[in-house]
């Protein structure tokens, strides 16, 4: 190890975690609560996540609802609180502890960044259960919905948390929302193009310094990262 401490912060959502597999987690609870109090013909647990799996629809309570002959104004609410709710069976990402633990090891610092409803996000964080000290985990939400990204407001706490760094790096999967902040404050940022994620950058986000999986992340933020603001200057 070389010289003072970078900060690796990560974004959540399909990135330290995958957020099919939170739907996923979700549509579990909605059914097994479905089987309990309105029982169909086949597990609705089951029912949804091949649904989910084959088409991505987005009405899929109200489907499952209609298979049961039941009255959605009435019970469609229930569901959609009871996804929201739900305590999420998750795990990370295959390679994400690894990969944490080695740029803990080379003497780099962990923080994260995320949006997202705030009870929603401390849920999934907390079923991850992550054994690394992030510092600080900032759910952009607790300052409420305009503060979530590309507002600075989450970046500005890490950095305050780390006068001492050397530099700071953003992991995200979002282009539209991920990068533009932390950039403005001289950041540099990497795109983890995960095969599984449910949003997809499009092709001008392919100049952006990317890995695919957490190996490609912990072999290219091993050197020193031009900030992002810079490298679009030059470009
Ligand atoms: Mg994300």
């Amino acid at each position: 190890m070389s010289g003072a401490p970078r900060v690796i912060c990560f974004d959540l959502d399909d990135t330290l975690v995958s957020e099919a597999d939170y739907v996923e987690s979700g549509l579990r609870a909605v059914g097994t609560l479905l089987d309990r109090e309105l029982p169909g013909p086949e597990p609705g647990a089951r029912w949804l996540v091949e649904r989910w799996r084959q088409t991505r629809a987005r009405d899929l309570f109200q489907q499952l609802l209609a298979r049961r002959g039941a009255e959605e104004a009435r019970w469609l609410p229930r569901l959609v609180a009871a996804y929201r709710a739900h305590l999420p069976t998750l795990a990370p990402r295959p390679g994400a502890v690894e990969a944490l633990g080695a740029i803990l090891a080379r003497g780099d610092r962990l923080a994260l960044v995320s949006d997202g409803w705030l009870d929603v996000q401390r849920r999934k964080w907390e079923a991850l259960a992550l054994p690394f000290p992030f510092a600080p985990v900032v759910f952009t939400d607790e300052r409420g919905r305009g503060f979530w990204k590309p507002h600075p407001w989450g970046f500005e706490q890490v950095m305050a948390a780390h006068p001492d760094a050397a530099g700071f790096v953003y992991v995200g999967d979002n282009p539209a929302k991920d990068f533009e902040a932390p950039a403005a404050l001289g950041w540099a940022t990497v795109l983890l193009a995960h095969e599984q994620n449910l949003y997809s950058p499009s092709s001008d986000a392919v100049a952006l310094p990317s890995a695919r999986n957490f190996a490609e992340l912990v072999a290219l933020t091993a050197a020193p990262l031009i900030p992002a603001a810079a490298r679009c200057i030059r470009t």
